[in-house]
């Protein structure tokens, strides 16, 4: 678990997922995910889990998901 610094910002993921952006202590910024969705099935989306910054400041927001 990275020491954070600050929180930068947050967002709400596609799967609805709330987001939290923030700042460590390392100057990396990392994404956690503050609450997780009723209806999110992804199971790294648990509460507190970290998610790489390459995974939500890219902005490339066309790439579709497959549902399975
Ligand atoms: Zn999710």
């Amino acid at each position: 678990m990275p020491r954070i610094l600050r929180g930068l910002s947050s967002k709400v993921l596609p799967c609805g997922c709330l987001l939290g952006i923030y700042e460590t202590y390392e100057g990396s910024v990392i994404g956690l995910v503050d609450l997780k969705s009723a209806r999110c099935a992804d199971r790294t989306h648990d509460g507190g889990s970290i998610i790489p910054a390459s995974r939500f400041n890219s902005g490339a927001d066309s790439s579709s998901e497959q549902n399975g």
